[in-house]
Formats: C-alpha cells, sequence, structure tokens
C-alpha cells in the first residue's frame, strides 16, 4: 500500500521516458541524417561550383593545365575528406584526386548519363557502378565558351555522413538521459514529500470514517495539503459537535417525556387498582390532564423547532401592523392576568406601526415572550411590552418585574430544553424550548434578539423587524 502512488509514477515516468527514447532514435536520427546531407551537399555544391566557374578549370588544354588543376583539386577533396573527379562528356576521367599518379590511365566510367542524375543538385548512389560503397554526389558541368568541356563531380561515401549523425545522436541521448536522471530525482523527491503528508491525511480520513472523530491530522504544510488536512479536522470536529448535539437532544425529549407519562402512568394505575378512592379520583384526573397537556406542548415545541430548522428560508414576509398583533397577544391572557393581579401595559409607538415580516411566526415569538414574562412575574405587578423606531428598524420589547435571570445562566436561556431552574415551582410547567424558538424565527428573520435581567427584579426581552417599506 505503501509507495503506491510513487510507484505509479515511477512506471508512467519511465513508460513516457521510454518513448522519449525511442522518438529521438527513430525520428530524432532521420531528422538529424536529412540535416547532414542537406548541409553537406549544399556545402559540396558551392565549393564545386566556385572550381568549376574558376578560370583555370576553363583553360585546360594539355597535361601541365590538367596538373595544376589537380593540386586545386586535391586541397579541396582533403579539406572536405571527399573525391573529386573530372571526367568528360563521355565518361573518361580526366582526374581523380584518389589516384593522383593514374590520371594518364582515363578509366571510363560505362553508362556515363549526367542528365541520368535528375535536376536535384545533388545524388546519392554508386555513380553508374563506378564506386562500390554509395555515395553523395555533387556533379556540375563545366563550360568553356559556351561549350560543356567536361564534368566535375564530388563524392562522399554515405557512411561518413551515418558516422557524423551517429556522432550527433550520441551526445542528444547523452543529454536526454541527464535530464531523464534529473527529472527522476525530482520526482521521487516530490513525490516522498507528498507521501508523508498523504499517509497522515489517509490514516486520519479512516480513523474519522472508524469513528474515532477526536483524531487530528497532523499536516502542519502551507498548502493545499496542509488546508485538507485542517478541513478535515473541522469536518469531523463539526461531526462530533452535531452527535454530541443529537444525544443530548435525544437525553432531553427522553428526560422531559419520562417525567409526565411516570406520573400518569402512576395515577392512572392507582385509580384502576382503587389505590385512589373514588371521591378523590377527579383531582387527580386533573393532574393526568395536565401532564398531557404538557406533553402536546413539549411535542408541539419539538415540532415547531423542527419545522423553523427545515424551512429556514421559506418564510412567508407579509406587511402587517405589529401593534395591532401585541393588543391581540395580550388579550389572550387575560383571564391569567386578571387571577394573578398582573397588568400589561401597552407603549406603542404610533397608532399602527407596519412591519415587513412572517405573521404566524413573529406571533409565536410574542405569545412565548408574554407567556414567559407572566410566568416568571410576581403577582400584582406589571408587565410593559413597547414598541420604538430606531435606526429604520422596529424594536419591540416585553418587560416583566420577575424573577429575572442569573447573569451567569443568560447566553444558556436559548439552548433547547434549558431551565434556569426546573424544580422551582412554577417553572416545572415550561419546556425549555420558548426562546429556543423565539431565536430561531428571529434569526430566520435576519433580525437580533437579546435579553437585559437583573436576578430578582425582572427582565426585558427585546427584538428587532424590518419596517415595511411604503412609497
Ligand atoms: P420555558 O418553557 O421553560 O419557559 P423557555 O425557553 O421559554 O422555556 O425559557 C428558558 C428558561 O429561561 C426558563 O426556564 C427560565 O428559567 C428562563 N426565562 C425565560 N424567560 C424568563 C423571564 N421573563 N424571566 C425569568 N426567567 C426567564
Amino acid at each position: 500500500m505503501k509507495g503506491r502512488l510513487l510507484i505509479k509514477y515511477l512506471i508512467a515516468y519511465i513508460l513516457a521516458s521510454a518513448a522519449a527514447l525511442i522518438l529521438v532514435i527513430t525520428l530524432g536520427s532521420k531528422l538529424i541524417y536529412n540535416r547532414i546531407l542537406d548541409g553537406t551537399s549544399r556545402r559540396l555544391y558551392s565549393e564545386v561550383n566556385r572550381v568549376a566557374n574558376d578560370a583555370s578549370m576553363k583553360r585546360i588544354k594539355d597535361e601541365e593545365s590538367l596538373q595544376q588543376t589537380m593540386s586545386v583539386l586535391e586541397t579541396l577533396a582533403d579539406y572536405e575528406g571527399a573525391r573529386i573527379l573530372y571526367i568528360t562528356e563521355g565518361g573518361t576521367i580526366l582526374l581523380d584526386t584518389a589516384n593522383p599518379s593514374d590520371t594518364a590511365k582515363h578509366t571510363v566510367i560505362q553508362n556515363f548519363d549526367p542528365v541520368a542524375l535528375g535536376s536535384s543538385y545533388y545524388t546519392t548512389g554508386n555513380f553508374f557502378g563506378f564506386f562500390e560503397e554509395d555515395q553523395l554526389t555533387v556533379i556540375m558541368p563545366v563550360s568553356n565558351e559556351m561549350q560543356i568541356s567536361g564534368y566535375l563531380s564530388i563524392h562522399m561515401p554515405l557512411s561518413a555522413l551515418i558516422t557524423e549523425r551517429e556522432a550527433i545522436l550520441r551526445v542528444v541521448l547523452l543529454i536526454l538521459g541527464i535530464i531523464v536522471a534529473l527529472f527522476m530525482v525530482v520526482l521521487v523527491f516530490i513525490s516522498v514529500s507528498f507521501q508523508r503528508p498523504l499517509t497522515k491525511i489517509v490514516a486520519g480520513a479512516k480513523e474519522f470514517a472508524a469513528g474515532n472523530l477526536n483524531h487530528k491530522i497532523e499536516v502542519k504544510s502551507n498548502d493545499e495539503l496542509g488546508e485538507l488536512g485542517s478541513t478535515l479536522n473541522f469536518m469531523a470536529s463539526e461531526l462530533a459537535k452535531t452527535g454530541e448535539s443529537q444525544r443530548n437532544f435525544i437525553s432531553n425529549v427522553s428526560h422531559d417525556f419520562r417525567s409526565p407519562l411516570t406520573s400518569i402512568k402512576g395515577y392512572v394505575e392507582a385509580i384502576l387498582d382503587g389505590t385512589i378512592p373514588h371521591e378523590m379520583q377527579d383531582h387527580y384526573l386533573e393532574i393526568v390532564v395536565n401532564e398531557t397537556k404538557r406533553l402536546e406542548k413539549l411535542t408541539s415545541g419539538i415540532l415547531t423547532l423542527n419545522d423553523i430548522n427545515a424551512k429556514k428560508t421559506s418564510l412567508d414576509l407579509t406587511e402587517f401592523d405589529i401593534n395591532g398583533m401585541i393588543k391581540a397577544t395580550a388579550e389572550l391572557f387575560e383571564g391569567i392576568c386578571t387571577k394573578r393581579r398582573i397588568s400589561i401595559d401597552l407603549i406603542l409607538a404610533g397608532s399602527e406601526l407596519s412591519v415587513l415580516a412572517d405573521y404566524g411566526k413573529i406571533q409565536q415569538v410574542l405569545y412565548n415572550l408574554l407567556d414567559n414574562a407572566i410566568k416568571f412575574s410576581r403577582d400584582n405587578s406589571s408587565i410593559e411590552i413597547e414598541t420604538s423606531i430606531r435606526r429604520e428598524k422596529a424594536y419591540i420589547s416585553v418587560t416583566d418585574h420577575g424573577t429575572g435571570i442569573p447573569s451567569g445562566k443568560l447566553n444558556k436561556i436559548w439552548d433547547r430544553f434549558y431551565k434556569v431552574d426546573a424544580s422551582r415551582g412554577r417553572d416545572t410547567k415550561g419546556t425549555g424550548l420558548g426562546l429556543a424558538i423565539v431565536r430561531d424565527i428571529i434569526d430566520a428573520h435576519g433580525q437580533t434578539v437579546n435579553v437585559v435581567s437583573t436576578e430578582g427584579a425582572g427582565s426585558t426581552f427585546e427584538f428587532t423587524l424590518d419596517l415595511a417599506k411604503h412609497d
């Protein structure tokens, strides 16, 4: 498993290098050969051309002038490593730099026909069977007073060109070999430096998959791999948090359902088996009904929270008068307020205050805040609900003069199922979901909700809403 990536890279690299090598050896060597052939023939052509048009060449008449020309041709042939022939139209060799002393022999090239060599300025082959080995030949007529007096031809064995090609190819291959080796070192270095963090990341991902979300991937590098490592770490910590909050949620729900269910079960069993006398049954049945109501409230609270979270973006925004909504909500609590002699004072900005929000959800916010304010108020006290406009927003506050909230618990009251003191008499009826619902609704509106509270003196809950836009 370890180093698999490196081996893959190496195999791919070796294959690519081999392909490059084959390409250089085949196509490269052909191109080099063509280039040498072309360059050499051009050079030979210009040399022969120069000699053929030389005045001394045109004046060849007797043996002496022939010898003079011979020495010129010999120098050139020596310099080029080539062989030069001076041939008559009929194919008789007058001069041959390879055989300077045999010039008098006048060898005849059978079937000598310069026209058959074509129009290209060079040819390859054995030159009408004169050479045993294939040659590069450049041939040029020597003319004297508009008459062709002979042909000057220069020959270089193709094997010499091939030797030159091989020398160049060797250098190219050597350079290629050095480059391949250098790249190989770089590749191994990069792969190894990638491999260590990658191995850690893979091992970490396996730990996460196995459920060990506390594992930390230690990749410190300041690149994409480092980023990947810290993203995975972040993902694991978020998953751990979600898992924890789900476990808390389930344990809270179970706990809050169990206590009313236990008391319902206890009272109903006691009624059935006669432990509770007939005349007391109504009293205990009333307790059973209250516990059932509590279960109902808990269930609908959980459903509401679920609903808000699931449809966070789908608020049904309308323009409505928040002052009117406050009056209507306050009226709902008239019965309990009269009973406990609590007065609700409305201090409203103007007769109407038009806001843009989800009507049903804001009604729920007001209901929850007012319900809490009454629940935690002292008898014979007052509650103020106030609306105002500040910084182009509507502010709605609910103030009570009741128990207040200890400052250390203020940030916890928004958590689901949180109750400051679950054992406190009237607090036991609560579900701990009311403020979580308030916060979720206000968050979904992109607004803010705050609390100011003094223990023993009372609390003010205030939230904002967007004003309706009137043209
Ligand atoms: P509950 O159903 O218990 O009222 P909430 O989420 O509405 O649940 O409130 C959470 C806790 O915050 C309450 O149990 C209570 O301890 C505290 N709280 C909320 N509103 C007030 C208030 N107006 N005065 C004092 N304490 C409050």
